[in-house]
């Protein structure tokens, strides 16, 4: 193997204690503690499991959080009541609702319900529009969470070639306006693409989040290049666990590339510690406090 592993364990460590830091100085010095509101409704297992990780983390650097649980049969007008109720509580930053909602609510109605001073997930019109225009915003967890790890390796990014596989509102445009702030230049490759693995080839630093098992070969990689696998692709076992394939062919490219993130281990990690750093950011917009430091890239690493 050629590439080293980009550790998301380790990272996002480094990450969460850099936001707990920045919490117990924003108490310290304003005696305001970011409050974070998750929305989860219905019962579905791996939703939970994201819902309490996330709750778990804001305790654990200090923040406060409460949980609404709603029945799966609720109604949209129900979820879009509780969301203008947070909106409206002043001891909540940060609203996040987990997707994907039951089929009859319509997501991207509870997107732009959600405040987008405490749109916390990056994902309402305003936070991705602010983004494009590059101006100051909370940007969407999972990309922060890429480019930070790239720009941790590599440094300025300025004048790379990164090519962006997929095209989601969740992840690919945003990660591609984030990289392209970076100074890189970006190319967006997506279904319609003709002849990926050559556009793949050409790219300094590669980000796939396409939700397709090991579909970027090794020989899709330019020698070198530093590989982002956002990809989350569970395949079930026989003993009724899940076990999890990026969308990078991780036994390959990690014999051509650079730098790799692997999964599990990699991106998904950082996906709540910059989901901190938006309650953390959010909470300081909201007061218009400047004199705490929310991180925007990972702290030095300790000797
Ligand atoms: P979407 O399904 O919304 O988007 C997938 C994108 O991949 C689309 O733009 C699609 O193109 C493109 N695509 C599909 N097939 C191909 C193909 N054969 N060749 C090239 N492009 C293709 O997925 P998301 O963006 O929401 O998520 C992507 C992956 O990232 C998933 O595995 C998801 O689980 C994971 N994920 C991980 C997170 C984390 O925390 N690590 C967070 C969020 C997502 P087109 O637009 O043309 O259809």
């Amino acid at each position: 193997m050629t590439a080293a592993i980009i550790d998301g364990k380790k990272a996002s460590a480094r990450l969460k204690e850099g936001v707990a830091a920045a919490v117990a100085e924003l108490k310290a010095k304003h005696g305001l503690v970011p409050g974070l509101a998750t929305v989860l409704v219905g019962e579905d297992p791996a939703s939970q499991v994201y819902v309490a990780s996330k709750q778990k983390t804001a305790h654990a650097l200090g923040m406060n959080s409460v949980q609404h649980n709603l029945p799966a049969d609720s109604t949209e007008a129900d979820v879009l009541k509780l969301i203008r109720t947070l909106n409206a509580d002043p001891s909540v930053h940060g609203i996040l609702v987990q997707l994907p909602v039951p089929k009859h609510i319509d997501s991207f109605k509870v997107i732009t319900t959600t405040s987008p001073a405490k749109d916390v997930d990056g994902l309402h019109p305003e936070s991705a529009g602010r983004l494009v225009a590059g101006g100051d915003t909370l940007v969407a967890c999972t990309p922060m969470g890429c480019v930070m790890l790239a720009k941790d390796v590599l440094g300025d990014l300025t004048g790379l070639h990164a090519v962006v596989v997929g095209r989601s509102n969740l992840v690919g445009k945003p990660v591609a306006h984030l990289l392209l702030n970076e100074n890189c230049t970006v190319t967006i490759a997506h279904s319609r693409t003709k002849d990926l693995p050559a556009v793949c080839r050409e790219a300094d630093i590669l980000v796939a989040a396409v939700g397709k098992r090991e579909m970027i070969r090794g020989d899709w990689i330019k020698p070198g290049a530093t590989v982002i696998d956002v990809g989350i692709n569970r395949v079930p076992l026989p003993d009724g666990k899940n076990k999890l394939y990026g969308d990078v062919n991780f036994p390959e490219a990690s014999e051509v590339a650079g730098f790799i993130t692997p999964v599990p281990g990699g991106v998904g990690l950082m996906t709540v510690a910059c989901l901190m750093v938006n309650t953390l950011k959010a909470a300081c917009t909201q007061h218009g406090i400047t004199d705490v430091a929310v991180p925007t890239r990972l702290p030095p690493k300790k000797p």
